[in-house]
């Protein structure tokens, strides 16, 4: 099979890793890529925003399956400009992709479906939210509607944040995205993220992670990409996870069909464990970076079949299997990340990986030959163990011998499953 991989960040170099595993695998491209990625695949220097540039590379190289990793090309309509040539292709149409772009669609498909999440209003003028505010009271949360980066949502603590969080929508903070506001009633309890494969009608359960959005240690500071993560997550226990399929994942299929946007790829949920049990915080179309690398990392399946199969409609003939061994991953980023940073900064050296470890790239390049790092997150130091606390001193053990003088991390990743553990 002849595969093309969209996407460039560590997301990417771990579905890469893992692809390249696959026996069905003959020939393997990756658009554009990253320094990690080319140690599995041949890097292409495709814009991935031009759809019609990554149509005909397909058909050159006659290309049989296209796994896009990353949200924007899937809003954007890439798998639906591929599939019109007859390409295979994992990844939502964007119209299925709304579930990510627009909040507000999401929130409408969950009002109508009763998939448990907060109660909500959508707004297109600040007057209006900020009546509504006033109404609710704090906290409370104020949620630009489209792709933002990650960073249109505020949790407010108080009315007076979230009336300005509702101005910087509206004056374009986050440009088209925050055109509309959705405003949403604030969820108390434990975060957790599933993962789950969908073909249009069915569905197969992966696995469940933790992340680490701030960018200070014990969770403070401002929000980030992500600076770790680790798998599965503890607060998700077997009946978490059928009560998410049940209450979430499988009203969200059956809503999507009905509403003509049938949903093939990952759901990626984010969800609040109440008190109630499990509500929707938001859905992603894709894998979440890092998530997808502590995942990647506890697939004992070959993940090409189970890709292929949600593509192609045959998710109930495969099944995943899972290491039970958690695994963890430290973000290396740059110093100022996620404020403004230097780049090309020389990475002098990385450790080899072993059993288990893997260094994954995101933010690289190479500059004459030398291993540079260009983004704001740029390494994900991946390691499992028989519990989270030796995947965390193993993913340590192997971050202390990079040699990278402008790199920054957190050192308590998995802190709150750690905790658990000794308790
Ligand atoms: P999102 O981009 O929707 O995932 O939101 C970013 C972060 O904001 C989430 O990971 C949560 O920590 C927080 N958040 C979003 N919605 C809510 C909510 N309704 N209640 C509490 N926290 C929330």
């Amino acid at each position: 099979m002849k595969v093309l991989l969209i996407g460039s960040g560590g997301r990417e170099h771990a579905l890469a890793w893992k692809l390249a595993q696959s026996p069905l695998m003959t020939e393997f491209y990756a658009a554009p890529g990253n320094p990690g990625i080319a140690e599995h695949a041949r890097l292409v220097s495709l814009k991935v925003e031009d759809h019609e540039a990554v149509a005909a590379f397909c058909a050159q190289k006659a290309i049989d399956f296209v796994v896009v990793g990353p949200e924007a090309p899937l809003v954007a309509g890439l798998a639906d400009r591929l599939r019109a040539d007859g390409l295979k292709v994992f990844g939502p149409s964007a119209a299925a992709a709304q579930l990510e772009g627009s909040k507000g669609f999401t929130k409408d498909i969950c009002a109508r479906y009763n998939i448990p999440t907060g109660a909500y209003r959508r707004f297109n003028n600040a007057p209006k939210a900020k009546a509504y505010i006033r109404e609710q009271g704090a906290p409370i949360v104020v949620k630009a509607d489209g792709l933002a980066a990650g960073k249109g949502v505020t949790v407010a603590m108080t009315v007076e944040e979230a009336l300005a969080a509702v101005d910087d929508c509206f004056e374009g903070a986050f440009g088209a995205a925050g055109a509309e506001v959705v405003i949403e009633a604030y969820l108390d309890g434990e975060e957790a993220s599933f993962f789950c494969l969908c073909d249009g009608s069915n569905a197969l359960p992966l696995a469940t992670a933790q992340d680490h959005k701030r960018v200070g240690e014990g969770d403070t500071g401002v929000n980030t990409g992500g600076m770790g993560a680790y798998s599965p997550a503890p607060v998700m226990t077997a009946e978490m996870i059928e009560r998410t399929m049940k209450e979430i994942i499988e009203p969200t299929i059956c809503g999507m069909a009905e509403s003509g946007y049938p949903f093939s790829g990952v759901f990626f949920a984010g969800l609040m464990i109440t008190a109630k049990g499990p509500e929707l915080i938001e859905y992603n179309v894709r894998f979440g970076d890092p998530e997808c690398q502590v995942l990647m990392m506890r697939l004992k399946s070959d993940l090409l079949p189970l890709l292929l199969a949600a593509a192609e409609g045959t998710l109930d003939k495969v099944t995943a299997e899972w290491s039970d061994d958690p695994a963890l991953t430290v973000v290396m980023a740059s110093k100022g990340y996620p404020g403004s940073y230097e780049k090309n900064t020389p990475i002098l050296s990385l450790p080899e990986a072993g059993d288990g470890s893997k260094v994954f790239h995101a933010g690289t390049s190479l500059k004459d030959g030398e291993l540079v790092a260009t983004g704001g997150r740029v390494l994900n130091v991946t390691a499992t163990g028989r519990t989270v606390g030796e995947a965390q001193s193993r993913a340590y053990a192997l971050l202390d011998k990079v040699q990278w003088e402008n790199g920054f991390c957190r050192r308590d990743i998995g802190w709150r499953a750690i905790e658990r553990e000794k308790a």
